[in-house]
């Protein structure tokens, strides 16, 4: 093994709130912790809008925002935070020894993983066609697009519900496909996306297909194809715009063979911990967590990483 490789006391991989909370802990624990943000620096929130259940905010925030803010607090206490993503790691034995996207090696005394969870697509394919030419799965970070046209987003969820009660305020009209006829969403989103006039539910139905057109160099969707999965009916629905909101998988794919996970991926914590089934290894936030799901319990749970890897190194010493 070479005498170059970076050695740390803390390796973070992630930077959601459950990472930067961790961040902030663990650096002020002087663990020094280096910190790899991935591919969607900040995390899920820094594609949400507004925040209203984060305390401290009495006005809600912004998520790109917060997260902002907090990754300045995680600075503060000098966090080494890098660009890149960590895509290999031996938990085999400690120190466990990892290798981020620019070749990059480190032996790390812990590791603290916080790589949380990214959208689900239909796995239809005119959606990888057309993703990018009007197929996305964030309303807050493409619905300017669409300002004054037609959209659908499927799905009946949170996310769902909140995303197309975004596009309502800025598109003429928003088309919202769901499989069954009740929303999974909480009663109070449904509230206030079922009094949008200019919102229509598409009930009991899945999309088949999107289609498309060519447009010079250039590509757009120009409707869906949704069946009636009730009576079988098939329709096609023209819009400019489709937003796939159906949820969220977890990003744990370097740790398969590794860490214990569930069926979904979801990494398996010790009850009341977020220690792993590999001594040394700790896993915070929407990794591991797939009921609470929260930007506060994500960053309570890092908290709580942080605290548990200081005390392990302290009971190796
Ligand atoms: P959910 O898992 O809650 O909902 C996914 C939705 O997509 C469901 O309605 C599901 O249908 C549908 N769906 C899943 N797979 C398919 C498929 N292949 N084809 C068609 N439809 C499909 O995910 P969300 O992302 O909406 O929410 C995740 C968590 O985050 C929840 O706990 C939610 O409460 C929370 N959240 C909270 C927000 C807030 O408080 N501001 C905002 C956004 C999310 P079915 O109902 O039939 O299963």
């Amino acid at each position: 093994m070479s005498d170059s490789i970076e050695k740390v006391k803390c390796l973070i991989i992630g930077s959601g709130p459950a990472g930067y909370t961790a961040a902030i802990y663990a650096a002020r624990a002087d663990l020094h912790p280096v910190m790899y943000q991935g591919m969607q620096p900040g995390g899920q929130l820094t594609i949400t809008t507004e925040v209203e259940n984060f305390p401290g905010y009495p006005k809600g925030i912004q998520g790109p925002q917060m997260m902002e803010e907090i990754k300045q607090q995680a600075e503060r206490f000098n966090t080494d935070i890098r660009w890149g993503e960590i895509v290999e790691i031996d938990l085999s034995k400690r120190p466990f020894k990892a290798k981020a996207d620019d070749g990059k090696e480190i032996l790390a005394e812990t590791v603290i993983i916080a790589t949380g969870a990214s959208a689900k697509w239909l796995g239809l394919p005119s959606e990888q066609e057309y993703n990018g030419y009007g197929v996305s799965a964030c309303a807050t970070c493409d619905g300017y697009f669409y300002k004054d046209k037609v959209v659908a987003v499927v799905g009946g969820g949170d996310t769902a519900a909140e995303e197309a009660s975004y596009l309502a305020k800025l598109s003429k009209k928003v088309y919202v496909i769901h499989r069954r006829n009740e929303l999974r969403a909480s009663k109070a989103m449904q509230k206030r996306l079922l009094k949008l006039p200019n919102v229509e539910m598409v009930w009991d139905s899945i999309p088949k297909e999107i289609t498309g057109k060519q447009e010079g160099f250039s590509k757009a969707v120009t409707g869906v194809i949704v069946e009636n999965v009730k009576t079988g009916e098939i329709k096609n629905i023209e819009i400019d715009g489709f937003f796939v909101a159906i949820g969220h998988q977890p990003n744990s794919n370097i740790f398969k063979g590794q860490l214990e996970m569930d069926d979904a991926g979801y990494l398996i914590t010790a009850p009341d911990s977020t220690a792993t089934n590999v001594p040394g290894v700790f896993a915070a936030g929407d990794i591991q967590d797939k009921i609470y799901r929260q930007a506060v319990t994500a960053a309570g749970s890092g908290c709580m990483a942080a605290l548990e890897a200081e005390r392990f190194l302290a009971d190796q010493d």
